[in-house]
């Protein structure tokens, strides 16, 4: 028995065993004891997440013949299958205020929304890692002055060191995908609350990139700048020019000059 791929819910399943174990193996393990897999498939994954006794797996899985295929093949871990869509679960039915760790072979149709779930969910989540298509996995990990760095590479570091880990070829999926793929890992920083307002650091990253070829004294028009503050070198730039820290200190720039008004 195995589950028919289904091309709307973005099912490219691994075949390749090696390749399952080690990207189960990129979660550090530290600062958790909960595991939540995403889009589990026929477990190719879980079953490596499954060896690390001293965590707790669970996993969430849209597709109803997955779960039938889940619950039969992994006995043990029945109770902990949650048959949602990741995108609308509310985690604090399963983990209450406790923190847990995000891995899996995602569905890539929903990728940028699963970094953005996690990424409001970063008070609880201290790891995050797993495969994307490679150009994603890539540009949440670039720094600035790269083409593909971008809203998901600002907000994701600002509070998540990124590392890119290793690629992994369309020929270990069935069926197999038409990119490539790219496994990486996020560790929340120690300390990753920002000095500036958040709302405003979130709007003031997404309106200067939704303009990139601008400079952010155009793009950021719509902030109503003092004319002072709009005279500023870091005006001149455009947005991928821009570190994390530079966008952090830009919003409280920002925050102090709307306050001043
Ligand atoms: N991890 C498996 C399957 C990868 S395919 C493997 O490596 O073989 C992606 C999986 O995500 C599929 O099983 C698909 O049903 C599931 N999925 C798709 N959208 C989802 C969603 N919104 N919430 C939870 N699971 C989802």
């Amino acid at each position: 028995m195995s589950v028919k791929a289904k091309k709307h819910l973005g099912q490219h399943f691994l075949t390749d065993e090696n390749i399952a174990k080690k990207i189960a193996d990129t979660l550090s393990l530290v600062g958790y004891n909960s595991i939540l897999e995403i889009g589990p498939g026929m477990g190719v994954l879980t079953k490596y997440l499954l060896d690390k006794k001293d965590k707790t797996t669970y996993v969430i899985e849209i597709d109803p013949e997955s779960v039938e295929f889940l619950k039969s093949k992994f006995l043990d871990l029945a109770p902990r299958i949650i048959e949602e869509d990741f995108l609308k679960y509310d985690f604090k039915e399963v983990f209450s205020n406790k923190p847990f760790a995000v891995i899996g072979n995602f569905p890539y149709n929903i990728s940028t929304q699963i970094v953005f779930k996690v990424l409001e969910l970063r008070d609880q989540i201290p790891e995050f890692s797993g495969m994307f298509q490679k150009e994603v996995a890539q540009r949440i990990c670039q720094k600035e002055g790269s083409k593909v760095y971008g809203i998901l590479s600002v907000l994701t570091q600002a509070f998540y060191n990124a590392e890119y880990l290793f690629t992994v070829s369309p020929s270990v999926f069935s069926p197999p995908p038409k990119v490539n793929s790219g496994v990486l890992r996020l560790t929340r920083k120690k300390k990753y609350t920002l000095s500036c307002d958040e709302k405003l650091f979130f709007k003031v990253v997404k309106t200067a990139f939704q303009q990139r070829r601008k400079t952010l004294r155009n793009s950021l028009k719509t902030f109503n700048l003092s004319d002072n503050l709009r005279e500023d070198v870091i005006f001149g730039k455009r947005p991928e020019q821009l570190s994390v820290k530079e966008f952090i200190n830009l919003s409280t720039m920002i925050q102090e000059d709307v306050k001043k008004q």
